[in-house]
């Protein structure tokens, strides 16, 4: 199998410091070493590419200019560099956590909180986001599909992940959890998942916890493939359908509308298709 790659292709971009993105053609990049060169299929629009768009405070920290947004994609493998050696045609998902491998969490079965850690789709250690025709990934950090899923299903298995890893380390089975992703109100919970990041809300846990004795744990990404192969399995088995979660779609030429519509409130997760 082999694929017709163009030369140039649409991608978005931010290249200083300021508001939105550019929609602009770039150069198709090349896998060097061990980079895999993908076909994105979809990438779902998370709510740390909010903060990325405004280029607030929150951005500065988490992402440096240049780069390529878009951390949650789906993609197919078009051309391996040298040393990698995925077969070509294979659907992958994108584990955007770009671990070291040698600090003392990477040796520590704790890669996802390594502490050199670079992002796909903030610029930290790498230029390349989903938000393009093609993206660059080094081939450790994708996961080969064992399943049938669709694009967008498989670009939901990152943001899925990270909640699944919450309730396996959190021990929720049998007992009521409140997932906070948005702000809301309720009466006192016995386990509460604060995924929403809002100060507001991560204060009001503290004072929706019953009883005051207070444990507190923090998640952070996904275990690195354990959660991989968990989600794969609960999306393909119908356990959990990711697509309800899907409110709008669009191409991303019309990225603008697709943050235009996530401003607004009116939009739960948004998927995007670069080649469109
Ligand atoms: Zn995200
Ligand atoms: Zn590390």
């Amino acid at each position: 199998m082999s694929f017709d790659l163009p030369t140039t292709m649409k991608a978005l971009v931010k290249t200083s410091e300021g508001k939105s993105f550019e929609y602009k053609d770039v150069p198709v990049p090349v896998p060097q070493n061990d980079e895999v060169l993908i076909k994105v299929d979809a990438m779902s629009v998370c709510g740390s590419d909010i903060n990325l768009y405004n280029w607030n405070d929150v951005a500065r920290v988490i992402a440096s200019v240049p780069f390529t947004p878009g951390h949650e994609c789906a993609g197919t493998v078009v051309k391996c560099g040298p040393q990698a050696s995925i077969p070509l045609g294979s659907k992958v998902g994108v584990e955007n956590h770009y671990y070291c491998g040698s600090c003392y969490q990477c040796t520590h079965d704790e890669r996802e909180i390594c502490k050199n850690m670079g992002q796909f789709g903030h610029g930290k250690k790498t230029p390349y986001g989903g938000a393009a025709e093609y993206t660059i990934v080094p081939a450790k950090f994708l996961y080969t599909l064992k399943r049938d899923l669709s694009p967008d299903e498989i670009a939901m298995l990152e943001p899925l992940g990270v909640a699944h890893n919450a309730t396996e380390r959190l021990s929720v089975k049998g007992e009521d959890v409140l997932f906070v992703m948005e702000f809301t109100n309720t009466d006192g919970m016995g386990r509460i998942c604060e995924c929403s990041g809002a100060p507001i809300m991560v204060n009001a846990s503290f004072s929706m916890l019953l009883f005051k004795a207070l444990t507190l744990k923090t998640v952070h990404g996904r275990r690195i493939y354990h959660t991989w192969e968990e989600t794969e399995n609960l999306v393909a088995d119908g356990k959990v359908d990711v697509n309800r979660m899907i409110s709008h779609r669009f191409p991303m030429s019309k990225f603008e509308e697709a943050f235009d519509v996530l401003f607004s409130g009116k939009a739960c997760k948004i998927v995007l298709y670069p080649s469109q």
